[in-house]
């Protein structure tokens, strides 16, 4: 039968619990076992598709195309299983899916309360993601309640954990409880006191914690471990000290080394092989230790302010900088300073990359950006919304399209050379139509699609015959100006078989200049990289070479 684990959080929020809960997964999978997350979020939304990422951060993308929470991103970066949209729940859904029963009069006309139906519902939603993953029996199901213990908001969550504990039997159940313990500097001492208050309160709670993560700058001294013990309950063993990493790579092997693994197994009862990290302490390594020297990428956006919102980019840079032993530097350009101030900041890059994004605000910063990567023959890469905007770029530089523009933008545009279609199949091959009074929320293109890949062009020598990436977006590349950017010089390298939208696109006469509709930086780890940001990296590099090779014939 399926063990769970049950991650809660303490004191304050950005600990790292997902990437902790991710690192005890992959530790566990390493062991040869089957192993699923599940995230939970107690906030009201349904899910976190209409929140800015400014607030949120990114909003990661499963293959089925639920826009869940960026944990998801890092469970499928730690765990080879990939995530789905019961994976991760809300509030929102919860109380949307009571509702609609009692509309339905399944309570039989009984009042409806928090406990039981809703601590119910979460237990249902809860099961249900379990048996989604591994045909129905996962050997491990690690499930993260976000937010911190004490809110209101999590305590309804917190009660359905502590009820489907006992549903199963406190012997399949570990509860895992990670917080944080500051150091005080004028003391010189890290304090415990905030870590015994939140495990009170988690008791108070009815979850009696088994392991105890102590989050803390530096390694906790054994004094302070016996401390938290004592006054927690917990044995001093199950005090783990998690420092601060020089890589979220580095956890697991953190975690290991203190035996969180055996703990987790022998709470749980589970027999399995010792751990294989040699995985990750390469990861590291490579990480650590680049023996190719460094590139510098510009990333020219409008989040730019706040790092959680690229966080599947950014990682999917840092993989590619593992796979080819460079170390990536990412700097981050507002694409409104571009606006104002205009492109020198580009100068010296080794590439240039235009992320997605909504919303008109930055957009000529970014076709400026472009400009200057297209004419100076700097590698570029688009994603989505990048890839709209070179086509803007194109439209009305090279091809004389002044105007040009998406209807995002400018909807009185003379030339929408991006625009909404208002019908087309969805992933499964069901028509889908759409408006610009359409929702917000659930309009969009998104989740896995499989395209062929055109022969000859630099996308295939990256991705072969076929590439299947996922989608989040409400515009398109307008088909009917395509002949005229052929003509100009542009190449469609992919597009969807049913409905001939442009996947991806390219420029001849140029060493490296890729606009993709998909989010490639969904399906990278930093196991293997990804192939596009692999080859994006090794053409940062020829580039840093061609301007070193340049200034020594120089001097
Ligand atoms: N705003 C654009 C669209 O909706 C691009 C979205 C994105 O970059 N994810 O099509």
């Amino acid at each position: 039968m399926t063990k769970f684990v049950f991650v809660t959080g303490g004191v304050v929020s950005s600990l790292g619990k997902g990437i902790a809960a991710a690192s005890l997964a992959a530790i566990l999978e390493s062991r040869g076992l089957k192993v699923t997350m599940i995230k939970l979020d107690p906030y009201i939304n349904v899910d976190p598709g209409t929140m800015s990422p400014f607030q949120h951060g990114e909003v990661f993308v499963t293959e089925d195309g639920a826009e869940t929470d960026l944990d998801l991103g890092h469970y499928e970066r730690f765990i080879s299983a990939k995530m789905h949209k019961p994976n991760n729940f809300t509030t929102g859904q919860i109380y949307e899916s009571v509702l609609r029963k009692e509309r339905h009069g399944e309570y039989l006309g009984k009042t409806v309360q928090v406990i039981p139906h809703i601590t119910n519902e979460i237990q249902e939603f809860i099961l249900k993601g379990v048996r989604s993953a591994w045909d129905g029996h996962p050997d491990v199901a690690v499930i993260e309640i976000g937010g911190t213990v004490g809110d209101i908001e999590s305590l309804p969550f917190v009660e359905a954990i502590r009820q489907l504990s006992f549903r199963v039997g406190r012997n399949n159940t570990c509860f895992m409880h990670l917080t944080l313990c500051p150091w005080i500097a004028s003391a010189g001492e890290l304090k415990t006191k905030p870590t015994q208050h939140s495990v009170q309160k988690l008791r108070e709670e009815g979850v009696y914690p088994d392991v105890l993560l102590c989050r803390a700058d530096r390694p906790i001294p054994e004094s302070e471990r016996a401390k938290i013990s004592l006054f927690s309950n917990v044995p001093m063993d199950h005090v783990i000290s998690v420092y601060d990493a020089k890589t979220i790579y580095e956890v697991p092997l953190i975690l290991h080394r203190q035996h969180l693994d055996d703990i987790v197994c022998a709470k749980l009862g589970i027999e399995a092989k010792p751990a294989d990290l040699s995985r990750w302490e390469n990861i590291v390594k490579h990480f650590m230790d680049p023996q190719g020297g460094s590139v510098t990428i510009a990333m020219v956006g409008k989040y730019v302010d706040y790092a959680d919102s690229y966080k599947s980019l950014n990682e999917a840079l840092i993989h590619a900088g593992i796979a080819t032993d460079t170390r990536v530097k990412v700097k981050y350009i507002d694409a409104g300073d571009i606006e104002t101030h205009g492109t020198d900041c580009l100068k010296g890059v080794d590439a240039i990359l235009v992320p997605g994004g909504f919303g008109k605000r930055g957009v000529e910063g970014m076709i400026q950006a472009i400009e200057y990567a297209r004419k100076n023959k700097i590698p570029f890469l688009g994603i989505c919304l990048g890839m709209q905007c070179a086509v803007i770029e194109f439209a009305r530089h090279v091809c004389g399209l002044g105007g040009a523009n998406s209807t995002e933008f400018d909807i009185d545009t003379p030339h929408p050379v991006v625009s909404l279609i208002t019908e087309w199949h969805d992933r499964s091959g069901e028509v889908i139509h759409r408006d610009e009074a359409s929702d917000l929320g659930g309009t969009m293109r998104l989740g896995r699609q499989e395209c062929p890949v055109k022969d000859g062009t630099l996308a295939h020598s990256i991705y072969g015959d076929h590439v299947a990436e996922r989608h989040r977006h409400r515009y398109e590349v307008n088909n009917s100006y395509v002949a005229q950017f052929e003509e100009k010089g542009m190449v469609i390298s992919a597009r969807t078989p049913k409905d001939r939208l442009p996947e991806m696109m390219e420029l001849r006469d140029h060493p490296f200049f890729v606009g993709v509709q998909f989010h490639p930086e969904f399906t990278s780890n930093p196991r293997e990289g990804h192939p596009l940001f692999k080859a994006y990296v090794k053409a940062a590099i020829a580039q840093r070479d061609r301007k070193a090779a340049a200034e020594k014939a120089k001097a």
